[in-house]
């Protein structure tokens, strides 16, 4: 049986003339990228509403609004091209954000001649910015009055969602054994999860008596599911027949997890840790290795205080929508300032979440019956890691925590607290019940020695990022930990997973030994961090920093970089409402040179956001590849406004420092060219020409064509964490891949050869700035290769040093020519593992 599609017909906003969107004298509308619609050339200058709904954003240079329907369409009324500019004048808003109003309510009266005459253009934008729910659009042509005339005739998406799950009988897969040695844990839920959502059918996975949403990963890891058990698939809509072969295929290939790369479930300990408790030690499970001597400090998680009983209307659900967003936004800024992929991997989970369906859907009912946005969505999480926490597989036990952060952060975001970052003395030991593993991500390893939580075990996502930061951390401890006094001298064992709570004098000499053996080797490396770089026979290294601002170049300079071969300035743009103007951005990039001087370099890359990295007042299509689609240099020529604003800042650090400008994501010749085009007008209006000028290589076509770029720029920095996933064709962040998107592997060192080729051919110098530069087994391999800049983080800047010192150049390109022969990432990583200390 089919059903009709319900339709909703767009008004006009104002009386006028209709033009194709594709004809405005704008690219971002014209090319669609705010979503599809039709524009208006207006006679009026009362602007009326398009359609019943709720204000969901007002602008608050009050020329551009957004109503969304009852049915979730977004449609944006975009008054006049550049009117942003104008920053209100001639605008008069008479509806505030939040509120409903219905079709034909005037919202905004503009002064049509004042705003003619100071915009680019009157040209109005009538466009749905949220192009999924609409299954198909029509737009009018010709003369229209305002309140009267339909502009638009939408066709709805759900209405054919709806039809699909009202066609035909569901489809029951046969028995299919799951393989997984720890069942459809974290991981394999993700990418079963997210390969069910590539269908439109409703489908379920069945457990014996006991059902999940197949494209929910919380419901798929809560049906607990053990290696050996039977389940089957259950699919109701259109391309059920497909989903089920597809996911079957799936499962039987155990969702990608080769045998080995199952977690192993931490030890079964609570019985043993109750056993061995005694009043001189606490024990749980070892989750990151080390020995620290340090004073107990509690953390508490923050209490949020919400309303119970919702605003009504649409105002929850807005005000959900928003959080939900924000805090993905926010997850987004942690990751990228992560190079190591695992714990990427860990947010990229946590974003998933946010998309949910079942804790969505939970959320919705609360919603439904009247709740507050806050209330409804911590009944839905908090179900969610209740059920998870109910389960015997210590793995999906530990996955509740992360339901619980991503929680957490939403709940902060709506009960508008911001959430405290953990403060911490120096020599602390922290003791938790419940650390988020974006807390963990965050913490100073300078100022905590070790952690303990009472959840969570040697999998945990925490216990991954305790690792990452080197700091030792036991998990599982018991409710005791949480009674300790404040401040009381420990020494934790990360290694055996005890806590001694009340040590002895010569347990603290014999601790403080073994941390002194290891110190001594870091001590070492620390001793020479402020000499120059060089082999053992001399030969200079740049070994310079990666930062994001000011703050970081003075700590790299303490710590003994000889510069920055990476600032990145994207740092500058987050967060923030408006762009940062020219004189802010000079600001911040006049800081960062004045912390490194005259004499060190300082490499700033211009803007490298877009795709997967959004900037909030940039208007940017929603793409289905976004790693392939509008990013780095392409978005800046593709906004050279932009552009030049950051040029014209960047270029008044030249006198400060040795300034190096890089272009990030170039592809070919073509953007190279166009980008020196205006940094070259740029430099001209200035009179500033001592600049350096290179690019980032981390689009294989750049390492393909290093020697034919490289007579057209001074330099090349080659991003490896890009780089290994467009050569290897993986996403840098993808829950499954991110173990074998390894910068070792043998393609991406040929590249990264082809490029020191290309470069040498011109006489022009090569650097890394991707984190493979920070892997000090990688330094000399890299060096024997022909690179002679590592940007490193700061933390590595010793150590890389300490190896380099420690070969001839000679021996470097021995082993870079043994290493080049090699033919798999397990050869290459056995083969450096040889030549480790
Ligand atoms: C890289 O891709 O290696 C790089 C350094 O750039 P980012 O990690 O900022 O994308
Ligand atoms: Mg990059």
């Amino acid at each position: 049986m089919g059903t009709t599609a319900p339709r909703l017909d767009v008004l006009a906003p104002l009386s006028g003339w209709l033009v194709p969107l594709d004809s405005v004298p704008d690219p971002v509308f014209a090319g669609k990228m705010v979503g599809d619609g039709v524009s208006l050339d207006p006679t009026s200058g009362s602007l009326l509403a398009p359609v019943a709904g709720v204000v969901s954003n007002l602008h608050s240079a009050h020329h551009a609004l957004t109503i969304t329907t009852a049915e979730g369409v977004e449609v944006m009324v975009h008054i006049g091209i550049d009117t942003v500019m104008l920053k209100g004048e001639g605008f008069f808003p008479l509806v505030e954000q939040g509120q409903q109003v219905s079709a034909g309510q005037a919202l905004i009266d503009f002064d049509i001649d004042q705003v003619g005459r100071n915009a680019a253009s009157l040209l109005t934008q009538i466009i749905v910015t949220n192009g999924e729910s609409v299954h198909s659009m029509q737009a009018a042509q010709g003369m229209v009055h305002a309140g009267r005339d339909v502009v638009l005739s939408l066709q709805l998406a759900n209405g054919q969602a709806v039809a699909q799950r009202q066609d035909g009988e569901p489809k029951l897969s046969a028995d299919i054994v799951i393989g997984n040695p720890a069942g459809l844990h974290a991981r394999p839920a993700a990418v079963f999860a997210s390969k069910a959502k590539s269908f439109s059918s409703d489908i379920q996975l069945l457990l014996a008596d006991k059902e999940a949403n197949a494209k929910s990963v919380v419901a798929v890891m809560g049906l607990a599911t053990k290696l050996g058990d039977a389940v089957r698939i259950r699919a109701h809509g259109g391309d059920a027949a497909a989903a089920i072969a597809e996911l079957t295929q799936l499962l039987n290939d155990r969702c990608g997890e080769k045998p080995g790369e199952a977690p192993q479930a931490p030890a079964e300990a609570p019985i043993a840790i109750q056993q061995q408790d005694n009043d001189k030690q606490l024990v749980g499970v070892g989750a990151s290795p080390g020995i620290a001597i340090g004073r107990i400090v509690h953390h508490r998680l923050q209490e949020f205080d919400v309303p119970e009983q919702g605003k009504g209307g649409n105002i929850e659900q807005q005000s959900f929508a928003r959080a939900a967003e924000e805090a993905a936004a926010q997850i987004e800024l942690v990751k990228a300032q992560l190079s190591d992929p695992a714990k990427q991997a860990i947010l990229s989970m946590h974003q998933e979440l946010l998309q949910d369906p079942d804790l969505l859907a939970l959320t919705y009912t609360g919603l439904a019956e009247g709740k507050s946005a806050g209330w409804a969505w911590r009944a839905a999480f908090s179900a969610y890691s209740a059920r998870l926490e109910a389960q015997d597989n210590p793995l999906l036990r530990e996955r509740a925590n992360d339901i619980r952060d991503v929680g957490r952060r939403v709940l902060a975001l709506l009960a508008g607290i911001k959430q405290a970052a953990l403060e911490l003395p120096a020599g602390s030991i922290l003791i938790a019940e419940d650390l988020a593993p974006s807390d963990t991500a965050a913490l100073d390893p300078s100022k905590v020695m070790g952690f303990c939580t009472r959840t969570g075990g040697a999998t945990s996502h925490v216990a991954i990022l305790a690792r990452s930061l080197g700091i030792p951390a036991i998990c599982g401890i018991s409710q005791a930990a949480l009674k300790l006094p404040e401040g009381r001298q420990v020494i934790l064992n990360g290694s055996e997973g005890t806590l001694a709570i009340a040590p002895n004098a010569a347990e603290l000499a014999a601790a403080e030994q073994e941390i002194a053996r290891l110190a001594e080797r870091r001590a070492d490396e620390a001793k020479g961090s402020m000499q120059p770089a060089a082999t053992r026979d001399g030969v200079r290294v740049d070994v310079v920093a990666n930062i994001r601002n000011a703050a970081d170049a003075r700590e790299a300079v303490a710590k003994g970089a000889e510069g920055v071969g990476l600032l990145r300035s994207e740092f500058l743009f987050d967060n923030r409402d408006t762009a940062p103007t020219e004189a802010e951005q000079a600001a911040e990039y006049c800081a960062v040179a004045e912390a490194l001087g005259k004499d060190r370099p300082l490499v700033v890359r211009t803007l490298d956001v877009g795709g997967d990295k959004p900037l909030s007042y940039l208007p940017l299509p929603k793409e289905d590849n976004p790693f392939l689609g509008l990013r780095g240099i392409r978005v800046s020529l593709d906004r050279p406004d932009l552009l030049r604003t950051q040029l014209r800042a960047i270029l008044q650090a030249a006198p400060l420092t040795q300034l190096h400008i890089m272009f990030p994501m170039v592809a070919s010749l073509e953007e190279l060219r166009a980008a020196k085009a205006v940094l070259v007008e740029e430099q001209q209006s200035c009179g500033q020409h001592d600049v350096k000028v290179g690019i980032m290589v981390e689009v294989p076509s750049a390492a393909v064509l290093a020697a034919r770029f490289a007579p057209e720029v001074d330099f090349f920095s080659i991003g490896t964490n890009d780089l290994t996933q467009y050569v290897l064709a993986m996403d840098r962040g993808h829950p499954q891949l991110a173990k074998q998107a390894d910068a070792l592997h043998p393609a991406v060192l040929n590249m990264i050869a082809m490029t020191c080729d290309g470069a040498r051919a011109h006489g022009k110098w090569v650097g890394v700035c991707g984190g493979l530069a920070s892997d000090e087994r990688a330094a000399p391999l890299l060096v024997g290769m022909g690179v002679s800049e590592l940007s490193v983080s700061t933390p590595a800047v010793a150590s890389v040093k300490a190896t380099l010192a420690r070969w001839s150049l000679a021996e470097c390109q021995q082993l870079a020519n043994d290493v080049l022969a090699l033919s798999t990432v397990t050869d290459v990583r056995h083969h450096l593992n040889q030549h480790a200390r």
